[in-house]
């Protein structure tokens, strides 16, 4: 099954068209380019029973609905469905309620985070418009995922990363062979270096939203979903939002899947979720405004939604408001209590972000923004081993009599 179904390039903003056979990267007015499909066609000539039959285990199966033309350019380092998991310890479930809250864990993607979905999509297109170096500001994950697929694919990459990213990221972004450097300021300093480097380098840029093609592998999120659940999506979506292009790239699957009628019904409420020290979109969101302006001294320690300001502001603002969905904020203290709790009571490792999302089930549901009978997917992005975690002090002196009553 390797169709090809990409009609077009459109621009988010003006819905101007741009051909998909060129190198493209934002649109002329400065936003993202979004590809579109021939859905027709694909109705007629596909089933969701196809897609599910399929024998690929990652979200190369979705390949219909991907802008990638040849197989051959497909860049891949073993994709996987991510688990679904039931939260068990941590939530309380009355007996008539039908709700219940999952977490989709995108910690066992390659590089351990959901970034990889993106740069996997980017570096095959990449790969095919013959394109030699690539560049990305990054705090953390999406450098590390550029950098593993680049090198894949044998594809030159440098990365620019806040000094202050979590050393475990910045050590295996260059470990993964990316030329790395640590910048003195946020992730969006990072991004006008690689801006203003395009002309005299020569490298393409890959950061957010500023080429179409990451956006359609985050897609793949909410493909998967679809699949996994039986083609009958949840009600509620907790996103922990940077650049926001899951939750954009998880409405744009669920739109077409509605079109392709491969899902009934409502579509899931989408719920923004940012960190108090960093929170543009959700201040937005509440003041009825489509654009965020630049949060200033963004801080938090959940560094994949430390993103000051994002191209695709008004997006995600669209893809919440359309979804009848809300944006909320979480303080760091909250995060890092809750991912602490979650590990502990239920076994399952949330990153600071996906953490985030939990603790943003818990305060909407005090808040009645939603009940005990939604049906809740938490997405965890990130392998919950790349972060600080707290030390162990127990100690045990094997050459003195042990007290075995202290283990009971
Ligand atoms: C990038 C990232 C996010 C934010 O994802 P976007 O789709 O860019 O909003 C959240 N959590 C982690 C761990 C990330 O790496």
């Amino acid at each position: 099954m390797n169709k090809y179904y990409v009609t077009h390039l459109e621009c988010s903003m003006t819905g101007k068209k741009y051909p998909a056979n060129e190198i493209q990267g934002l649109s002329e007015v400065g936003r993202p380019l979004l590809v579109r499909y021939d859905l027709e066609k694909i109705k007629k000539e596909i089933s969701r029973e196809e897609i599910s039959n399929s024998k690929i285990d990652g979200l190369w199966r979705y390949s219909p609905l991907l802008p990638v033309k040849n197989p051959e350019d497909r860049v891949t380092l073993g994709e996987i469905i991510t688990p679904l998991i039931k939260l068990i310890n941590s939530v309380n479930y009355n007996k008539e309620d039908k709700g219940l809250v999952l977490i989709k864990d995108e910690g066992r993607l390659p590089t351990g985070s959901f970034k990889a979905r993106g740069l996997c999509l980017a570096v095959s297109m990449a790969k095919q418009f013959k394109l030699n170096h690539l560049a990305i500001p990054t705090n953390g994950n999406a450098g590390a995922a550029m950098a593993a697929y680049a090198t894949h694919a044998g594809i030159k990459s440098t990365v620019f990363c806040p000094e202050d990213t979590p050393d475990i990221n910045i050590r295996e972004i260059q470990s993964l062979g990316a030329e790395t450097f640590l910048v003195n300021g946020l992730i969006n300093d990072c991004g006008k270096i690689v801006g203003e480097g395009k002309e005299e380098v020569g490298w393409f840029d890959v950061s957010t939203l500023k080429e179409p093609y990451r956006i359609e592998g985050k897609k793949t999120m909410g493909l998967e979903l679809a699949e996994q659940l039986n083609w009958e999506l949840p009600d509620v979506i907790f996103y922990p939002t940077g650049g926001g292009t899951g939750l954009i790239g998880m409405w744009k699957a669920f739109l077409e899947l509605k079109e392709l009628g491969w899902v009934k019904g409502k579509l899931p409420r989408m719920v923004a979720v940012q960190a108090e020290g960093c929170a543009p979109i959700v201040k937005a969101w509440e003041n009825g405004e489509e654009h965020a302006p630049l949060w200033k001294d963004a801080y938090t320690k959940a560094a994949g939604i430390r993103v000051p300001v994002a191209v695709g502001d008004f997006l995600i603002i669209r893809a919440v408001n359309e979804s009848k969905g809300f944006a909320i904020a979480i303080s760091d203290e909250e995060i890092m209590q809750t991912r602490d709790r979650v590990a502990y009571t239920d076994g399952c490792f949330l990153c600071p972000e996906g953490a985030a999302t939990m603790r943003a089930y818990e305060k909407a549901l005090s808040k009645k923004l939603i009940t005990k009978q939604d049906k809740v997917v938490l997405f965890n992005c990130a392998t919950g081993l790349k972060y600080p975690l707290p030390a162990v002090t127990n100690k045990l002196d094997k050459n003195k009599k042990i007290d075995y009553k202290v283990f009971n």
